[in-house]
């Protein structure tokens, strides 16, 4: 034996370790590396973002069972939302909608009767001390000729709105819903004339107007009063809305999406009020600045969060009738179609006349202010033929 070359048994063993530790190292060591880096990355992202997924999935299967979701949930399913989240919504939203109402979208006839209003909501370019907007009022006949000239476009629902005009008492509103009632009696009539006393309203059920729309605009004492003045209350508000159910119209309410200040928890707590109000209509559409109001710089809420929040009002109630609102479309040229898309089922095309509509400008940019009333009409109609809907001209009331 060499003992210089080979010093023993031991020696050997280590330097033919030595050789395959190189060839190890060389092919396992990065193997080991990258597949533990694979680990590390798989662990801390995929199945998170998996399980956001199938979170929400869950939320949603739940809200679609139940009808209803905590605070919490709501909050998560609104912060947490993504677009497969939305377009898996939005999927179920649709099949209630057309399993309940089908592929037919109701058109109501809006007619703007005036801009004049005694109060001074922050977000409205129609407030009373907006010394900027041209205000006017339209007379008992051409409220009635709107409606004429709806009625022969087919239209069977009409929705008088308009700023809080104290012109408008019981004895000049009275007779306006009671001719309408009379002429057309088998249309319907929805009211949009703000808060009134329960006498008032009880009088103009009595007249023949069926349904009532009053956006609560904002569940949260808080953000009501930063969005309106001290001189309205969101009790009041409230209080109208029990006080139009127990009489019996048929009651719609809804909010701004994106308001300013209006946070996820805010969106939580409106779309708990609803739960409980119950009520047969819901009317939701982005906030949009107007230039002379103190809300001018904020943005304009989004179509993304509105369309979402359309469809959860679905599922919270299949049978409602949900309208795809004119803001939504002053925002997006597609906005309405996307509505629709979501789980609306209600459009509101306009039959004021021409010569008023760019006065009744709640916010900047509203579309829909130039055209006849036929024009509209045959408009929406081609939007809605564009993704497979198609405009019914009925009374379109709330199924049970
Ligand atoms: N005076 C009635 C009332 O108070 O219910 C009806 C007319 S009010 C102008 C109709 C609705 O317009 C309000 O409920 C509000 O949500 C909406 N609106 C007003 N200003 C808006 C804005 N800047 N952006 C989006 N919607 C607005």
């Amino acid at each position: 034996r060499d003992s210089s070359t080979s010093r023993g048994l031991g020696d050997v063993y280590k330097r033919q370790i030595t050789l395959n530790e190189k060839l190890q190292f060389y092919y396992f060591v990065p193997t080991i590396f990258f597949g533990f880096s694979s680990i590390i990355c798989y662990i801390s992202y995929r199945p998170e973002k998996e399980l956001d997924i199938m979170n929400l999935h869950e939320l949603i299967d739940r809200l679609h069972k139940k009808h209803t979701l905590t605070k919490e949930e709501f909050i998560t399913l609104i912060k947490e939302r993504n677009e497969e989240s939305a377009s898996y919504l939005a999927s179920l939203a649709r099949e209630e909608a057309v399993n309940i109402y089908g592929n037919g979208v109701f058109p109501r006839g809006l007619v703007e009767f005036t801009n004049y209003c005694k109060n001074n909501c922050y977000y409205c370019g129609i407030q009373g001390s907006n010394p900027n907007a041209n205000r006017y009022r339209l007379s008992k006949e051409e409220i009635l000729s709107a409606c004429e000239n709806g009625y022969q476009l087919g239209y069977r629902s009409f929705v008088l709105q308009g700023g809080e005009d104290p012109h408008y008492t019981d004895e000049v509103m009275v007779p306006i819903v009671a001719e309408i009632r009379k002429r057309y009696p088998d249309c319907a009539i929805t009211l949009s004339l703000g808060e009134r006393s329960k006498e008032s309203y009880q009088k103009l059920y009595d007249a023949g107007a069926d349904r009532y729309l009053l956006r609560h605009e904002a569940a949260d004492p808080e953000l009501y009063q930063k969005l309106h003045p001290e001189s309205l209350s969101l009790e009041n508000r409230i209080q109208c809305l029990w006080n139009l159910k127990e009489i019996g119209y048929a009651v719609g309410t809804g909010f701004m999406v994106g308001a300013p200040y209006q946070t996820v928890e805010n969106l939580a707590d409106d779309l708990l009020f609803i739960k409980e109000l119950d009520p047969q209509m819901v009317g939701i559409g982005p906030f949009v600045p107007h230039h002379d109001t103190r809300f001018k710089e904020f943005p304009s809420g989004s179509v993304e969060l509105t369309t979402y929040l359309v469809s959860i009002l679905r599922l919270m109630n299949p049978h409602l009738l949900l309208p795809s609102t004119t803001a939504l479309g002053t925002i997006d040229p597609r906005g309405r179609e996307k509505g629709i898309l979501a789980g609306a089922n209600v459009v509101m095309p306009n039959l004021s006349p021409v010569a008023v509509r760019k006065d009744y400008s709640l916010y900047d940019n509203k579309i829909c202010t130039g055209e006849e009333a036929a024009e509209c009409a045959g408009c929406l109609g081609r939007r809605l033929a564009s993704i497979d809907y198609q405009l019914v001209f009925s009374r379109g009331d709330y199924i049970e």
